[in-house]
């Protein structure tokens, strides 16, 4: 199981995180900025618990982002 940790506000809509993984991340039509699929909020920060056959999409996802605001751990 993996953790994955967002920190929604810092997001500067780039598309990098989509462009990476598709099926996690999705650019919102009301603000430009990448909703995480799946995410729930808790102080601006969203959370997911996903299978460890996306942790090759999860960690391009990370690596691509330039606000660095995609965080996860593996449970
Ligand atoms: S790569 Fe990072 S900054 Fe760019 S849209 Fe995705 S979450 Fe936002």
């Amino acid at each position: 199981m993996i953790s994955i940790s967002y920190y929604r506000i810092k997001c500067i809509g780039c598309n990098a995180c989509v462009e990476a993984d598709p099926s996690r991340w999705r650019v919102s039509k009301k603000d430009g900025k990448c909703n995480l699929v799946g995410g729930k909020e808790k102080k601006g920060v969203y959370t997911t618990q996903v299978g460890n056959e996306e942790l090759t999409s999860i960690e391009a996802a990370k690596k691509n982002c330039p606000a660095k605001i995609i965080k996860y751990h593996i449970k």
